[in-house]
């Protein structure tokens, strides 16, 4: 029975504190005991052979033990709500990091190259209204420049 006390619905120990040695001569640690038996109630273990000795002489009282069972009921499911959320977090990283893979190879790429090639079809165009304008202007100046002479001459 007193080993049981280390093995069941253990919620955490208290490692600071040390108890006693065992009769392996390895300090025993202050743990404390969520059995159903003994809800509450500290005890110090040995690593090697489990429960050593009661801290806690008295065993809780009836009101205690049951506020005290209670209490643990309420931490275990939180636990087990706690496990669940992040086990649910843990997939929608996934499923975001997926995400971000499959939009990173291909689909963008592709959409900067369509872009590309249309700023690069326009640079193009640009390019030749320039062209078409200097010549224009060119063939305005010579005319000007024509016309300067033909008056001069005149
Ligand atoms: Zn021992």
């Amino acid at each position: 029975m007193a080993y049981s006390e280390t093995s069941s619905a253990s919620i955490g120990s208290i490692p600071s504190s040390e108890g006693p040695p065992c009769h392996c001569s390895q300090r025993t640690v202050m743990t404390v005991s969520w059995t159903d038996e003994n809800p509450g109630r500290r005890f110090y273990k040995c690593e090697e052979h489990g429960f050593f000795l009661w801290h806690d002489k008295e065993k809780s009282c009836p009101w205690q033990k049951k506020s005290l069972l209670e209490a643990r009921e309420k931490i275990l499911s939180q636990r087990e709500e706690i496990k669940a959320l992040s086990a649910a977090l843990r997939q929608a990283n996934g499923q975001i990091t997926a995400l971000e893979v499959s939009r990173s190879s291909g689909s963008i790429n592709d959409t900067l190259k369509r872009i590309e090639d249309h700023v690069s079809a326009h640079i193009n165009e640009t390019q030749r209204m320039v062209r078409k304008v200097v010549v224009c202007s060119g063939g305005g100046l010579a005319l000007a420049a024509a016309l300067m002479v033909y008056y001069l001459k005149k």
